[in-house]
């Protein structure tokens, strides 16, 4: 079980998936799944930028968080296609996921741009969810820590000490995404263990209180065992959150 001191979190990552009509649809569905007393655990749900209104809209007066899944460095400038901090707490967006493995193999995202971003997120009162992880070959050729070691310094590089528990990692293994080939229990905590001594070794006492999830391929069926790990402090749920109930069911299982 987690350290009570990190409270579990659920994050859904609905990636390119929600126009707002079906984004508005999801919340009422939602709500109606949601306890008398709100969710057991924390959640939050990472939606494109077009619905964010919609789903911020949406769940009203409720605890879920609402993430973007992407953001520019520079608040403001000749940048093209892009939507900064500012753009997104005007929407009143609570956080931003940073540095997903599509983001990184399929636009170019790299750990010096996330060096940036992840101190802009948090300097505009956005929580940075900072993810990371290592490709089937790496983990083959044994890299897994050498990779995830670079990811998390350089990610974490221009956070100050005192800020470092306000930073959500997400340990995601890129060939359990998408894939349906999960982690194993006990690879989600070797690796997860691992990137909490990272963050101790630029402060102990943040390492207690940062919360590192698990992701890749997380289901209704197999969250409760991989939850249940000393250092998961909870998930980055991909396909499996775009369902209204696996998600509440991936929710009822972290609070286990
Ligand atoms: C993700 O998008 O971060 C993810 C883990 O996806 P999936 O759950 O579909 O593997």
């Amino acid at each position: 079980m987690p350290d009570a001191a990190r409270r579990p979190y659920v994050v859904g990552n609905w990636k390119l998936w929600g126009t707002r009509a079906a984004a508005t649809g999801y919340c009422e569905r939602l709500a109606e799944l949601e306890p008398d007393g709100g969710w057991p655990v924390d959640t939050g749900l990472a939606v494109p930028f077009t619905a964010l209104d919609a789903v911020v809209a949406g769940l009203h007066g409720r605890a879920t968080a609402v993430l973007a899944q992407n953001m520019h460095q520079e608040q403001e400038g000749a940048f093209t296609g892009e939507i900064s901090a500012p753009m997104l707490t005007e929407l009143s967006v609570d956080g931003v996921v940073l540095g997903h493995s599509e983001r990184r193999q399929l636009f170019g995202e790299t750990d010096r741009a996330l060096q940036e971003k992840v101190p802009a997120a948090l300097a505009a009162g956005l929580q940075p969810i900072l993810c990371v992880g290592e490709t089937e070959e790496e983990r083959e050729r044994g890299e897994t820590e050498r990779k995830l070691r670079g990811q998390v310094q350089e990610g974490l590089d221009k956070v100050a000490d005192e800020r470092l528990a306000d930073v959500v990692i997400a340990y995601e293994p890129i060939w359990a995404i998408g894939t349906g080939q999960v982690a194993t229990p006990e690879q989600a905590q070797e690796a997860i263990a691992f990137v909490r001594a990272l963050v101790a070794d630029r402060s102990r006492e943040a390492a207690e209180l940062t919360r590192v999830l698990y992701g890749g391929s997380v289901k209704p069926g197999n969250a409760a065992e991989i939850l249940a790990q000393e250092d998961v402090d909870g998930a980055l749920v991909g396909g499996a959150s775009l369902d209204p109930e696996s998600f509440a069911q991936i929710v009822a299982a972290a609070a286990q």
